[in-house]
């Protein structure tokens, strides 16, 4: 019988074996003559190979977190501890790579109950050790590493065993989850009833309810659908100094949200255990029209009019002319895309930027809004691709994830941040962000490739999601990497934009932290953690450290 409890994922990198995603061909020549990387391939580290620190957990601690949760969830084997070592940033997987720099929790905790969670809270309060929240941990900011701040030890405490639909009122289109529901589950539980939540971040596969709430996550089709955190309607967690709930109710005057606080929260007040998200009927039909734009510009344009004129679809996806360019290149469907320049090429364009959007709905529905979208994006000088690249795209919307393992086993930094600002401003912070990211690779002699694309439209502003890769620079990768995430971030925050729109802080976007909330607003935020987490035990070093 399978284990239940065994890590999702395998733990040196993205989904299970045998899912790998080798280079095509062409990939891999992109990357030999542009990056002067990808050479040969250097296979995982071996699991015996990596150094594991001996537990410090105090055996009396132990049997009390025993006598809380059962023996059989509380395990500190060589295997489930590294697996919790580390979430799926490029640090992450850096480290888990040369077995280097990696913290692993001394025990991890498997809780099958609220109460149980509120439990392991309280003894481990007493016995000052430090509690990591995991979903899924596909934390790309270090939100799961198990630092323990000044604590002489550290739990994980790993939601698996929470899970399920626990309620459900389709009258008033509202569905309580167990926190450590995935994203599959969820939309399999909501879909045996005819309903959908709609959040389909591309860590989906793997991601979890309460992990969507913590780090205020946005999903592929959160344009239409709206971010968790409009999704969400009420939430329930346990915090070292007692439960914290909020009613389902629609709207409420009742002074500033606790939702909100618990929102975004990345574990640092408590355990969010159980969430009631908005759920709508699952749509009939789902439509991905692509279209190419001559320029950037001229796409964030049309893009504008079109969330401003009330019209936009549900998923809004708009590449650079590099992330184009790239995206053509290595297609999966070479003849395909070489018929798409051409077709672009005959309607008097050069293949500049390629857009989907996606429409959910019922027939009519789409139609009409299909065709609405068509008039305003032709105004800005659109051609229209026909369907075939958006399907192509919604095929492969979950692919990436995979990708980036193969490319690190080929010697490549690739990586990916995220910010939004007004739409005024989104010209310039992507044409500075990527001069910050490509100056700071080149000063460590690294060529690069910068992508980027606006993946969630709001009516005054967009975000913009960066992609980019190098030849590693072997023995200083991490080094490499923080020259690059500093550059972009130091030019994110003097540009007033968000250090991030739906990663979340965790320890890498931590010293941008004070820009953007002001002191004073941290320290608010920290007087709440003091208030519920008095011994500071929760996640220490992420967030609010
Ligand atoms: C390949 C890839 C693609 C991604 N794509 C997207 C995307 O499209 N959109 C997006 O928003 N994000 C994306 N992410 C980032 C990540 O998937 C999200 O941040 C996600 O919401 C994390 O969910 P999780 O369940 O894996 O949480 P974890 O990684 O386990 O935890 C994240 C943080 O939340 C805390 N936490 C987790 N569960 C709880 C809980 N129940 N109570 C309190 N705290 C908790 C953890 O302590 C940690 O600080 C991607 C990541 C990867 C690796």
């Amino acid at each position: 019988m399978t284990d239940p409890l065994a890590a999702r994922m395998r733990w040196w990198g993205w989904g299970v074996d045998g899912h790998d995603a080798p280079l095509p061909k062409a990939a891999a020549a992109l990357l030999r003559d542009e990056l002067g990387a990808g050479g040969a391939r250097v296979a995982p580290p071996a699991l015996e190979r990596i150094a594991l620190p001996a537990s410090t957990l105090a055996p009396p601690t132990r049997a009390r977190l025993v006598e809380a949760v059962g023996a059989g969830h509380v395990r500190d084997d060589r295997l489930t501890r590294i697996a919790h070592t580390a979430g799926r940033s490029y640090p992450d997987l850096v480290r888990l790579r040369s077995g280097r720099g990696l913290r692993a929790p001394d025990v991890v905790v498997y809780p099958g109950t609220h109460d149980e969670v509120a439990a392991v809270l309280a003894l481990c309060a007493q016995e000052r050790v430090a509690v990591i929240p995991f979903g899924g941990g596909t934390s790309v900011v270090g939100g799961v590493e198990p630092l323990r701040g000044s604590f002489g030890a550290a739990v994980t405490l790993d939601l698996a065993r929470l899970t399920g639909l626990s309620a459900l009122d389709p009258h008033s289109q509202l569905a309580t989850f167990a926190a450590g529901t995935t994203g599959p589950d969820v939309e399999r539980l909501l879909g045996a009833r005819g309903l959908t939540l709609g959040h389909f971040p591309q860590s989906f596969e793997f991601s979890t309810v309460g992990g969507w709430a913590a780090t205020r996550s946005a999903g592929q089709a959160s344009t239409g659908y709206g971010r968790i955190d409009a999704l969400v309607v009420a939430l329930r967690a346990a915090t070292p100094s007692g439960d914290l709930a909020t009613l389902a109710a629609p709207a409420s005057a009742a002074g500033p949200s606790v939702r909100e606080l618990l929102l975004g929260s990345e574990g640092v007040l408590g355990v969010i255990t159980e969430v009631t998200l908005r759920v709508r009927p699952r749509p009939a039909e789902q439509r991905y029209d692509a279209y190419s734009l001559p320029r950037f510009a001229a796409g964030t344009e049309a893009l504008r009019a079109l969330v401003q004129a009330g019209a936009a679809p549900d998923l809004a996806r708009l590449s650079d002319e590099e992330e184009t360019r790239i995206s053509l290149a290595l297609s999966a469907r070479p003849v395909a895309a070489r018929a798409l320049r051409a077709y672009i090429r005959g309607r008097g364009q050069r293949p500049g930027c390629l857009a989907i959007l996606g429409f959910d709905g019922d027939r009519g529905q789409i139609a009409q809004r299909r065709a609405r979208a068509r008039s305003i994006l032709r105004r800005h000088g659109a051609i229209a691709l026909g369907p075939a690249p958006g399907a192509a795209w919604a095929k492969g919307r979950f692919h990436g994830a995979y990708v980036r393992d193969e490319l690190l086993s080929r010697g490549v930094l690739v990586d990916t941040l995220e910010t939004a600002t007004s739409w005024t401003a989104l010209g310039g912070l992507h044409r500075d962000v990527g001069m910050a990211l490509r100056d700071a690779l080149a000063r460590r002699g690294a060529p690069t490739l910068v992508m980027c694309h606006v993946s969630h439209v709001y009516p005054t502003g967009a975000s913009l999601y960066f992609t980019f890769l190098a030849r590693q620079q072997a023995g200083a990768e991490l080094e490499q990497w923080q020259a690059a995430k500093t550059a972009a971030s130091e030019v994110i925050t003097g540009a007033a934009a968000t250090i991030t729109h739906h990663h979340g802080v965790g320890t890498d976007h931590l010293p941008w932290l004070a820009t953007e909330v002001g002191e004073v607003g941290l320290a608010a935020l920290r007087a709440v953690k003091a208030q519920v987490d008095a011994a500071g035990i929760m996640n220490p070093g992420k967030l609010l450290a």
